[in-house]
């Protein structure tokens, strides 16, 4: 039976949702939680990039208004899979953009990979409250998208659970008031692994997170550790503070999401079950509140938390990171861009699981610095950065 928070609303006044990658694992989720909120929420779009399939199944059983696949090729099979439904279908980039400009007053950026910052961008500039979870478009673009976020006014509502959980304590009015933020990271599926099993891991290993169940891509980034990199440049976009105030700390039990430390000594933290639902109820329902099927927490059965320090050697993508971090957005965007080729080129086992870091250092070190500051150099610097980690793999020999 599924939950109800509240009096239940007129149809007119549920929120409408739009979910860019609904067949990810956090579309899955968001459609969830949706699911089960009736009364609160409509599902106007979703949109995949070429899982025709699945995409018209969700549509029809969410009873969208319209289904968007990226891929231009997959426009008869989408509007096959989706005839006599009543669901429109409609295909391309263009298309995408298109979803994210429509009136659903909540857009859920769930979207892997930079490929999602135009229709990201589009739902932002028009002033969409947005569930940032493709956290890609801010490493790529955060000065683009957060510049936008003040102009257009909506509400950008970070999905990430660590973001998530420092949305939840970080006192905006007592900014100057806080000495650190506390990104907490699992440590990843080869957190006590040496470098050399490292070198020998497969994507069966690196896919295999032992806390969160997720996409490929972030799994690997969660085994690299490079995830925590980019979540560490995600939050000084996200959060007024200085890239000296952010701080990983590794916590294997992913139960305590973030910490915000402040000048009197307090520390405030969120703790929850690990499952994406309940950071993404906290962004759908928002301001509010709504029940998730996410586990209670049951600390006593837990018994203890435990926390280590990041392993920067073992792990030289956090490295990296923090370079980035520290120098600036365009060397954030070359970070990024490499970083998803490598991971690809790993995926389709092209590559080792060391040569991923590797592949990003040789990419920030060939790649020349330039200056961003329109969102067209932006998306050249990115493609530069692709073709480049495509011929350091490429020479390489793999
Ligand atoms: P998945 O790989 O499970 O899903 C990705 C979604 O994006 C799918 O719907 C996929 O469509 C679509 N997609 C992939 N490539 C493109 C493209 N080129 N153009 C348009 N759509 C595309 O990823 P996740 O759900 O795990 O992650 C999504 C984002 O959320 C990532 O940025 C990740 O870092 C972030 N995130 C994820 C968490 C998680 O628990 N999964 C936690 C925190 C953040 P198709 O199915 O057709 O391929």
């Amino acid at each position: 039976m599924p939950a109800m928070d509240g009096a239940a609303l007129a149809p007119s006044a549920r929120k409408g949702v739009t979910v860019l990658g609904a067949t990810g694992s956090i579309g899955l989720s968001t459609l969830d939680l949706v699911s089960r909120h009736p009364d609160r929420f409509r599902v106007d779009t979703l949109t995949a990039n070429s899982n025709v399939a699945e995409l018209a199944r969700l549509a029809v059983d969410h009873g969208a208004a319209l289904a968007v696949v990226a891929d231009p090729d997959r426009y008869r099979d989408l509007k096959d899979a989706l005839s006599g439904t009543g669901v429109r279908a409609a295909a391309g980039p263009e298309a995408l953009v298109e979803a994210a400009q429509g009136d659903s007053e909540f857009v859920m950026a769930g979207i892997v990979g930079s490929a999602g910052l135009a229709p990201t961008l589009a739902a932002v500039r028009r002033g969409a409250d947005v569930g940032l979870a493709n956290k890609e478009c801010l490493v790529c673009a955060g000065d683009i998208v957060m510049a936008e976020v003040a102009r257009a006014g909506g509400k950008l509502l970070p999905v990430d659970s660590e973001h998530n959980a420092i949305f939840q304590v970080f006192e905006t009015e007592r900014a100057a008031q806080v000495e650190r933020i506390i990104l907490t990271a699992s440590g990843g599926p080869f957190r006590t692994w040496t470098r050399e099993a490292m070198g020998e891991a497969t994507p069966e290993a690196a896919v295999a997170h032992p806390n969160w169940s997720m996409g490929a891509k972030i799994s690997v980034d969660s085994a690299t550790m490079m995830n925590k990199g980019l979540e560490m440049i995600e939050a000084f976009h996200l959060f007024p503070v200085e890239p000296a105030q952010i701080d990983v700390l590794v916590h294997p039990q992913s139960v305590i999401h973030s910490m915000v430390e402040y000048v009197d000594g307090s520390t405030l933290a969120q703790l929850g079950s690990p499952d994406m639902r309940t950071p993404i109820a906290s962004c759908l329902a928002w301001p509010e509140r709504i029940h998730a099927p996410s586990p209670k927490l049951d600390l006593a059965a837990l018994g203890q938390l435990t926390f280590e320090r990041p392993d920067f050697e073992r792990f030289p993508a956090l490295r990296l990171a923090r370079y980035c971090l520290e120098s600036g957005s365009e060397a954030a965007t070359v970070l990024n861009a490499a970083n998803e080729i490598a991971v690809a080129a790993f995926l389709d086992r092209r590559l080792g699981f060391l040569q991923i870091a590797e592949t990003v250092e040789r990419a920030l070190e060939t790649v020349g610095r330039q200056t961003t500051s329109t969102l067209d150099e932006v998306v050249a610097l990115d493609a530069e950065a692709r073709r480049v980690a495509r011929a350091i793999i490429e020479k390489a020999g793999h």
